[in-house]
């Protein structure tokens, strides 16, 4: 362990462990085969992987015992642990909402004064209700939140909530946005030696590469000459696109990296513009 790799803190078993690991492959870090080990080492990058619970992960980053680690923004903001946010990495999103019985009608929030609320994140939601002015009493319950109002146990419940379907099951519905969350990078606040430090700056750069890769799409095509300018002014391109003679001389091939959510939006100017053979391919890195 105390071989001067950097140490990254990663989800043991759960929903962020498959999307970290896809990360990193995407970073092109090469890692062994994961099984059932709590320590694994990058084959092609200074970098040990340790798997822990996600609940543990903000201490072992805050304490030092990983530098750096993969974890929900709930569960950082949960445990108020002081630790740096290095990157919002865009899965793992959900939201924690209070649901309430579907009979209730909830219409102000400051109707939950008086009421109790079950949650796993008490200190999210102390925080949200002192914010709101609302005096309610939380009970802390560690799994389950969801059946305390039918068990009478609690009025409503403040939990995360992504599709909704556990709520429906539990004959609840959600009312309140408490906290919105996503997959963070941290790292401990200290002051790391210069090598670790290079380490994390070029991790971050791999994640921040890899992360403009899946927002953008490389586009190809070709079209008539004459139609260059109405196209040029269609395309979303990031940069100025690369335009190519062809043999057959009234055509040009153009392409362009292009935001992927914009392709729909413009593929039938394109194709009114006389473009022919469109090709939109997947990138893996863009460094800018
Ligand atoms: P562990 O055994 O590591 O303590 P866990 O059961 O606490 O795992 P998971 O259910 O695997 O945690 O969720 C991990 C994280 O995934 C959550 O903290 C949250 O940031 C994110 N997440 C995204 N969508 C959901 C969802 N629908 N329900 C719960 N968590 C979600
Ligand atoms: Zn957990």
């Amino acid at each position: 362990m105390l071989n001067g790799n950097l140490k990254l803190a990663v989800q043991k078993k759960g929903r962020l462990t498959e999307k970290s690991l896809q990360l990193l492959k995407n970073c092109g870090i090469d890692i062994e085969l994961y099984s059932e080990r709590l320590l694994i080492s990058a084959r092609n990058f200074d970098l040990d992987i340790l798997f822990l619970r996600d609940d543990d992960i903000p201490e072992y980053v805050q304490d030092g015992v990983a530098d750096i680690g993969i974890v929900g923004g709930n569960v950082v903001a949960e445990k108020q642990s002081d630790v740096r946010i290095l990157k919002e990495l865009g899965f793992g999103k959900c939201t924690l909402m209070i649901a309430v019985p579907e009979h209730y009608e909830l219409n102000n929030i400051h109707e939950l004064n008086g009421k109790t609320i079950a949650t796993s994140y008490p200190a999210i939601l102390q925080n949200y209700l002192s914010e709101n002015k609302i005096n309610a009493k939380i009970i802390q319950l560690s799994g389950s939140v969801e059946i305390s109002p039918s068990l009478g146990v609690a009025d409503c419940i403040c939990d995360i909530v992504s599709t909704g379907t556990t709520l429906k099951m539990n004959h609840l519905k959600q009312s309140f946005s408490v906290y919105k969350s996503e997959s963070l990078l941290i790292s401990c606040k200290k002051i790391f030696e210069p090598e670790k430090q290079n380490l994390i700056d070029s991790l971050v750069m791999r994640i921040e590469s890899a992360l403009n890769a899946r927002k953008s799409k490389y586009l190809m095509m070709n079209i008539p000459k004459s139609s260059l300018n109405i196209i040029k002014e269609k395309l979303p391109a990031l940069k100025s696109p690369t335009i190519l003679a062809l043999a057959d001389e009234s055509m040009l091939a153009l392409h362009a990296v292009i935001p992927s959510d914009k392709f729909w939006e413009i593929q039938s100017d394109l194709k009114n513009a006389g473009a022919s053979d469109i090709l939109l391919l997947p990138i893996e890195n863009i460094i800018l």
